[in-house]
């Protein structure tokens, strides 16, 4: 059986390979936390398995095994969480924690009954594209926030963000998975965002507003939708 740290570098690596391909060994430690001498460990040993290919000086890149691994991880993942939340009812803030744990002993038998029994969801709770049974990862649409245009109307998709005093944030200024919001002013002199939501102004830090991505609402409205 894998170890809980094999599994938490795979997923690490799959989120770092959507930004650098390959990956620095300084980057994988900085994620994980750990000195770079024992990220280092960790990829031998993982290259070992065949899990990443690995070559010094020059990065680290997940094998097609590491990266089927690193998919099903996130599936379960994602999968218990909602699962969690929404037949269980346990509170939001609360299931990333638990899910942490359970991501790498539940089978792929009772995750994926969970998931018929949410009806196949497509996106977690907040919002991320869940990887498909079969491995494959739905492509990205959307945009992060912080680089949509000023005026558009705006569906909230996803919000990258697990901590909770951020989500908590968030929830009491009305913005969370499915939100329609408008930026009405980019602050030049302080980079913050001014934005309509819920009908009441609120203020996002630039770092926030690369947390959170959006989706452009179609222009053409049909008559009896409300426009926010
Ligand atoms: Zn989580």
């Amino acid at each position: 059986m894998r170890s809980q740290s094999t599994d938490d570098y795979l997923k690490a690596l799959y989120k770092l390979e959507t930004e650098e391909k390959p990956v620095s060994t300084t980057a994988l430690a900085r994620l994980m936390k750990v000195t770079a001498a024992s990220a280092t460990g960790m990829i031998q040993r993982l290259a070992r398995d065949k899990l990443v290919a690995y070559r010094r000086y020059y990065g680290v890149r997940l094998s097609p095994e590491g990266k089927r691994i690193a998919l099903r991880v996130i599936r379960n993942h994602r999968i218990i969480e909602l699962f969690l939340a929404e037949e269980l009812g346990v509170s939001w803030d609360k299931v990333h924690q638990e899910a942490e744990a359970w991501e790498h002993v539940v089978s792929t038998e009772v995750v994926e009954k969970m998931a018929d029994r949410l009806g196949n969801p497509k996106r977690g709770q907040r919002g991320q594209l869940i990887p498909e049974r079969d491995g494959a990862m739905p492509e990205q649409r959307d945009h992060v926030l912080a680089d949509a245009a000023i005026g558009a109307l705006l569906r909230v998709t996803e919000v990258e963000d697990d901590d909770a005093g951020v989500l908590q944030h968030l929830v009491s200024i009305g913005l969370g998975p499915d939100s329609r919001l408008e930026i009405t002013e980019r602050r030049q002199y302080d980079n913050l965002l001014v934005i309509r939501v819920g009908g009441k102004t609120e203020i996002l830090g630039p770092s926030l507003a690369q947390r959170i991505r959006v989706a452009r609402l179609p222009v053409v409205r049909r008559s009896k939708e409300k426009v926010v």
